[in-house]
């Protein structure tokens, strides 16, 4: 495979942008050796600078759901842009959307656009905040809510430990407020409540976690969860911003029949454009400027352009509900192709699947929570993560994220993606 192009690019691009990449998980650091650049996409296939071709698993992280390029979102934009890009005041299209939102994802009441997940879930945990006065809020270990200070607390080793130990330049102070526990361990989620009794304002998770592979919820899990926040007038936050419109049309709360009190959404809802959105009950909502006190804006909210690409996406899979089903058929097609191909080749491994979603760990036991994603042998993911490069297949390049699939995918797609790891798996082991 020649990457020259991409390896210049690379050499160039990193004496004016840090580490020559926007988000760093571009960067291939976790897997080793330099990111490819892309030139174009469509349907399902990723096109670099040098001309070679690829599977996509990555769908920009989840809103090309539909593949790359769907010729109804192209010809939205191009057809909104020529009114201008943004007008810092309101549009009809926004009533649209929000409609949209709330008919798709009924619990919602009320809904504020914003222009990334990280922005709509810091909002929501301030809004949670200001609403119950409180100031503590639980978030899981390996859950990633983005980039705003208190979500970057990574979990200490016992759960009644204050995690003063931060990312640098994320303050003690915040750090102090932001309690972890392990996915899936309702008891220690009970024992922080218990010691922080009437302190915690919201309990934030990702219904189904994907930002250390596919991990589900273990039955009763959520449950537990909305009864405690029920019990003990906290928050119940779902980030949905992978799970939005991808697990349902409604999302995961749809998918597992758990209402949180608060979601937030990112990637799909966009089409592909930055977005964002955080909504929920009117109770809770209601506190937000300018009809309450909690402060919160944005000079690009509910940006035309993003709105319009947006909500194309979103009719498509609200108009069409047999896409999830295609969806799922799809990627149980290529559980079932890869545990084959896996099994054959004698190495231990655990596929985590829900939906579109799916996760491959080289584990021995069962992938529930972040130490267990941790325990895998990622060293082995990370050479079949090139192997299958090499192969035409762009998985995406960390062994704790998500597979996405799209429905541009067809099954032959599925077919070579499966040989491909039975030749990737075979030259490894
Ligand atoms: C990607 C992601 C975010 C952050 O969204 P950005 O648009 O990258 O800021 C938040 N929560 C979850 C669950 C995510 O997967």
């Amino acid at each position: 495979m020649n990457t020259i192009n991409s390896q210049q690019l690379f050499a160039r691009a990193q004496n004016s942008i840090p580490g020559g990449v926007n988000s760093p998980v571009r960067a291939f650091k976790s897997v080793g050796g330099e990111p490819l650049f892309i030139k174009s996409a469509k349907g399902t296939y990723l096109y670099d600078v040098d001309g070679n071709q690829y599977i996509d698993y990555i769908a920009s992280w989840g809103p090309m759901i539909l593949g790359h390029a769907h010729p109804a979102i192209v010809a939205a934009i191009q057809e909104k842009a020529l009114f201008s890009t943004s007008y810092g005041a309101p549009t009809a299209l926004e009533i649209d959307m929000a409609e949209l939102i709330k008919t798709m994802a009924p619990n919602v009441d009320l809904v504020r656009m914003v222009s990334s997940g990280t922005e709509a879930c810091m909002s929501a945990l301030r809004l949670a905040r200001g609403y119950t006065g409180r100031n503590k809020f639980i978030k899981f270990e390996g859950c990633y809510h983005g980039h705003a200070d208190p979500f970057l607390v990574k979990a200490g080793s016992g759960v009644a430990t204050f995690n003063i130990q931060t990312v640098p330049g994320v303050t003690a102070g915040v750090a102090n407020d932001t309690l972890t526990c392990a996915f899936n361990n309702l008891a220690a989620v009970e024992q922080l409540v218990m010691e922080n009794k009437g302190q915690i304002a919201a309990i934030i998770t990702e219904p189904v976690a994907g930002n250390m592979g596919c991990i589900l919820p273990e039955p009763g899990f959520l449950e537990g969860l909305r009864s405690i926040c029920n019990r003990e007038g906290i928050v119940l936050i779902f980030d949905e911003v992978m799970t939005g419109f991808r697990l349902a049309a409604g999302g995961a709360q749809a998918a597992l029949g758990i209402d949180a009190d608060l979601v937030t959404y990112g990637k799909v809802i966009g089409g592909g454009l930055p977005v964002g959105a955080f909504g929920g009950k009117k109770e809770i909502m209601q506190h937000i400027a300018p009809l309450g006190n909690v402060y919160q804006a944005g000079t690009l909210s509910g940006n035309p352009i993003a709105m319009i690409a947006g909500y194309t996406l979103l009719k498509q899979l609200h108009s069409n509900p047999a896409i999830y089903t295609e969806l799922a058929n799809k990627t149980l097609y290529l559980h079932e192709g890869l545990e084959k191909v896996l099994q054959e080749a004698g190495v231990p491994f655990v596929i985590n699947r829900f939906g579109s979603m799916l996760s491959v760990h080289f584990s021995q036991k069962p992938v529930t929570n972040f130490a267990d994603a941790a325990s895998a042998n990622n060293a082995l993911f990370n050479q079949f993560f090139h192997a299958m490069l090499q192969r035409g297949v762009y998985l995406p390049p960390s062994a704790y994220e998500s597979w996405f699939l799209n429905n541009a995918l067809s099954y032959a797609d599925l077919d070579a993606t499966i040989e491909a790891a039975r030749s990737s798996i075979n030259s490894l082991c």
